[in-house]
């Protein structure tokens, strides 16, 4: 193990958002390996895994105990060329209501499952950019829909992410985790768990650290995955800003949709057509003017800035609508104390 656990880490520089207080303590694991062993001897409670910090809002006063900022990154193919069964895709409540301005699902959606695939094992701190280049470089489909999201294979299995009509389970084989309880690791098939939109049984477990995973693969076409790659990037980079932890909210349920709008609508399109607040801000936390579900960082924004707009919106929805609007983002660290 080459690193050391630092004190009072600041620990911003670790988040797309660039906002959050230090941790108590602080240390990198470079390997499975590497995280493994901090876990097993670490005495410094409690842990909190950070990944590339893509969907966290940090509090002010950051992170009590120890902060492993997880930077574990080996890939290699296990099992080659085998048959799949059972391929199904979940449905995914991610809808565009402007598809004009955004990309559109359905249009550039096709179907693989028939293919062969292939077993690929990842280490949970892998960047999701290096394992789907890694993976079309290596004659691999699948993990084209999940382009531009700035995050780790761990954190993406935690909050099980979407992109286009497919959630990162459904590629999924199975998962080994360090079990802080029982200090034992524990391996997971897809089928032991609950998968749904925005849900997984990590969210409802956080003794489990998620070490590596295995994927499944297709031996697909990798020129028209890469052009959907490249289409998604391009796409997303003009309404996807990077100073944001993401979508600040889930869509809400088709049931509560169809109530108040007779139609699922997003997040994003209720925040933009029913609230108007598209561009609005508190401090230097604002609601961006490219998409109205994502928040940024104007620059200098607290994290008590960036709380209370989302309360606002919160406050607002459930007056004029009777909902609560659901957070997508983690919040980590102690929000409790009102905000000045
Ligand atoms: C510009 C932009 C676009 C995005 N687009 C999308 C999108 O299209 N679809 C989508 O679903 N999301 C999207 N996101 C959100 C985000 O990128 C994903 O949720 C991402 O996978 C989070 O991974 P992370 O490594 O950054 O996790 P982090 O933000 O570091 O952590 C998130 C949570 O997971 C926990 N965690 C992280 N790693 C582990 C681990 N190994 N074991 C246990 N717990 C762990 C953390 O403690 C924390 O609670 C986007 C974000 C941005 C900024």
């Amino acid at each position: 193990m080459d690193t050391k656990i630092l004190q009072n880490v600041p620990l911003a520089q670790y988040t797309t958002l660039k906002i959050g207080g230090p941790a108590d303590y602080f240390i990198k694991a470079n390997s499975t390996t590497d995280l493994i062993k901090i876990l097993s001897s670490a005495d410094i409670k409690p842990i909190t895994i950070l990944g590339n910090g893509s969907n966290v809002l940090i509090s002010d006063t950051g992170i009590r105990g120890l902060v492993i900022k997880n930077t574990s990154s080996e890939i290699k193919i296990v099992n080659c060329k085998l048959k799949i069964e059972n391929f199904s895709p979940t449905y995914t409540q991610r809808q565009e209501n402007e598809p004009d301005k955004y990309l559109d699902f359905p249009k550039i959606d096709y179907d693989e499952s028939t293919l062969p695939i292939s077993e690929i094992e990842i280490s949970s701190g892998c960047l999701l950019s290096y394992i789907i280049n890694w993976t079309l470089d290596h004659g691999l489909t699948g993990l084209q829909w999940f382009a531009y999201i700035p995050g780790t294979i761990g954190g993406a299995i935690v909050h099980n992410i979407h992109g286009g009509s497919y959630h990162i389970a459904d590629y999924l084989k199975s998962i080994t985790c360090f079990d802080q309880n029982s200090q034992k690791t524990v391996t997971y098939q897809k089928s032991d768990l609950n998968w749904q939109y925005e849900q997984s049984f990590f969210l409802q477990n956080p003794n489990l650290v998620i070490l590596s995973v295995v994927l499944n693969l297709f031996h697909g076409d990798t020129i028209k995955a890469k052009s959907v790659r490249d289409a998604w990037i391009a796409q997303k980079i003009k309404v996807q800003p990077m100073n944001s932890p993401g979508s600040a909210f889930q869509n809400p349920s088709l049931e509560i949709c169809q109530k108040n709008w007779g139609e699922q609508k997003s997040a994003g399109w209720i925040i933009d057509h029913e609230l108007n607040l598209k561009g609005y801000s508190i401090g230097d936390a604002q609601i961006s003017n490219q998409h109205s579900n994502f928040f940024v960082n104007n620059g200098h924004a607290t994290a008590s800035d960036y709380y209370k707009l989302i309360k606002h919106v919160q406050n607002l929805v459930k007056t004029k609508f009777g909902f609560d609007l659901l957070p997508e983002i983690k919040f980590l660290g102690d929000f409790s104390t009102p905000s000045k």
